[in-house]
C-alpha cells in the first residue's frame, strides 16, 4: 500500500468544493489515513515549491496559497500516488483532460484546486511535511477486501 500527500488548497475551500473533491477519493476506495486544516506560511511553501522559487510568478503562488488555510489529507491505497496523480490531472485547469479534478473543476494554471504529490519520493517528502508523527493513522477499512484482491497489495 502506498501513502500520498493531497492539499485542498484555498481555490478549493473558498468555492466549497472540498467535499465533492474528497467524496471523489472515497468512492474511488482510497482509504483516509490523515486529515486536518492548517495554514501555511512562506517558509513552508519556500520549502514545498522549492522547485518554482526563483519563477517570476511564485509570490503569486504565496499569496495564493495563504489567502485561507488549507486542508492536507494522506490518502492510502494500492499504488495511490499514481492513482490520485491521475485523478488530479495536469497543472493547468484549462488544459486538464475532463474527468480529473482540474479538468472539471479548474479554470486556471495557478488556482488549481489540489495540490497532489508526484512521485514516491515525493509523497515521503511531503506527508512528513505536513503531518506529525501521529497524525497519520493506520488502520484497515472494513470494506477493503471488497476494494482490492488478495494479492494486490
Ligand atoms: P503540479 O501542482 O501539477 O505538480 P508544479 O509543481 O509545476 O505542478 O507547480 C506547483 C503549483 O504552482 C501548481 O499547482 C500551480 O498552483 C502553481 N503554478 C505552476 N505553474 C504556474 C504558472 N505558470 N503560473 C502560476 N502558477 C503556477
Amino acid at each position: 500500500m502506498e501513502q500520498t500527500l493531497v492539499i485542498f488548497k484555498p481555490s478549493s475551500i473558498q468555492r466549497g468544493l472540498v467535499g465533492r473533491v474528497l467524496d471523489r477519493f472515497e468512492s474511488k476506495g482510497l482509504a483516509i489515513a490523515g486529515m486536518k486544516m492548517m495554514q501555511l506560511d512562506e517558509a513552508l511553501l519556500r520549502e514545498h515549491y522549492a522547485h518554482l522559487v526563483d519563477r517570476p510568478f511564485f509570490h503569486e503562488i504565496l499569496d495564493s496559497m495563504t489567502a485561507t488555510p488549507v486542508i492536507v489529507l494522506c490518502l492510502r491505497g494500492v499504488e495511490a500516488i499514481n492513482v490520485v496523480r491521475m485523478m488530479t490531472g495536469s497543472t493547468n485547469g484549462r488544459e486538464a483532460a475532463p474527468g480529473t479534478i482540474r479538468g472539471d473543476f479548474s479554470m486556471s494554471n495557478q488556482e488549481n484546486i489540489i495540490h497532489a504529490s508526484a512521485n514516491a519520493a515525493d509523497a515521503e517528502v511531503e506527508l512528513k511535511r505536513f503531518f506529525k508523527p501521529g497524525e497519520i493513522f493506520d488502520y484497515s477499512p472494513a470494506t477493503m477486501k471488497f476494494i482490492n484482491g488478495p494479492s494486490e497489495k
